[in-house]
């Protein structure tokens, strides 16, 4: 195992019986842990502490504050259940906005249709970014080298504050809803963010594990409902995130995600094809009967 030299480790490295673990704090009564092969980088932003380290299971991992972002082994299936559905959905999708995503992931995935014009991320934290291209290029590729891609770093909530019509398809790529991200869940954010999308246009927002945060998947639902005619909930299973299975809320104008076209799929991918994009809004009785 090999660890940073002359470093004072962040808390939520452990080093017992001479290996280095990441305790991620999940709740209060749930800590996972996982065993570090090496600490590649910690640095710290003024918005929070950045990390990539090599884990035994789940390979090189982005790590905000302690919690593992998207990993090496799993990162992709966050990554293109979050992309392609939306960007299926979406008859004629150009223009696509990104909140947060600072892995790449998502721009990745969305770079992988030459029928999209322009993909406008707007990360807050440039270190993010600047970590992941560096260090963990299975996940964000090579968007640094598409020039569709435009890196906008300020605050996703003050950038969309004036913006008019602009996007066919927004997506919500947040951490959870603590810190910066946390703005990113209210009403507020959804009500202005929807000023920026056009008349048919749709959004996308990770809702959080429907086992653990069941309230934040309800609140989500409930506020995309009053203000979108169209709103489902579908999901997926990133073995990295606490509980395994994970939500997204599509909300949408015009197009219905159950009538999508699925032909048009990118060949490109690893977890998702035809048969996952329907079968994943078919949602487990337990989920069905509180979204009711
Ligand atoms: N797939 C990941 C997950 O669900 O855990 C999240 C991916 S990505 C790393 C989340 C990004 O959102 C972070 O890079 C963070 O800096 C960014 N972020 C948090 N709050 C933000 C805000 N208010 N505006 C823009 N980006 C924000």
């Amino acid at each position: 195992m090999k660890k940073m030299k002359q470093m004072v480790l962040p808390k939520y490295f452990k080093e017992i019986d001479g290996e280095i673990w990441l305790i991620e704090d999940e709740r209060e009564n749930m800590k996972l842990s996982y065993r570090v092969k090496e600490i590649l980088s910690v640095s710290k932003s003024i918005f929070q502490q950045v990390s990539i380290i090599d884990t035994y299971d789940f390979g090189r991992c982005l790590v905000l504050d302690g919690v593992i972002q998207t990993t090496q082994i799993d990162g992709f299936i966050y990554n293109e259940m979050i992309s392609h559905v939306p960007l299926l959905t979406h008859k004629n999708p150009k223009n696509v906005l990104i909140i947060g995503g600072g892995d790449c992931g998502v721009a990745k995935e969305l770079s992988k249709y030459s029928t999209v014009d322009r993909i406008d991320m707007v990360e807050i934290d440039e270190l993010v970014v600047q970590e992941s291209i560096k260090s963990l290029p299975e996940i964000s590729g090579d968007v640094h080298k598409d020039s569709r891609i435009r890196f906008i770093f300020e605050d996703g909530v003050k950038y969309i504050k004036d913006k008019k019509e602009e996007y066919d398809i927004a997506i919500i790529d947040s951490s959870d809803p603590i810190g910066p991200a946390e703005v990113l869940f209210s009403e507020g954010f959804y009500v202005d963010l929807k000023k920026s999308i056009k008349e048919d246009g749709l959004m996308v927002c990770q809702s959080q594990s429907p086992v653990f945060h069941k309230d934040i998947l309800i609140k989500t639902q409930n506020i995309l409902k009053k203000h979108y005619p169209i709103v489902n909930t579908y999901k997926a299973v990133v073995p990295s995130y606490p509980g395994g299975m994970w939500s997204f809320t599509l909300a949408s104008l015009k197009y219905n995600p159950l009538e999508a076209c699925v032909e048009n799929l990118s060949k490109d991918t690893k977890y998702i094809n035809k048969e996952i994009f329907r079968s994943a809004f078919n949602l487990p009785s337990f989920i069905r009967e509180y979204l009711e």
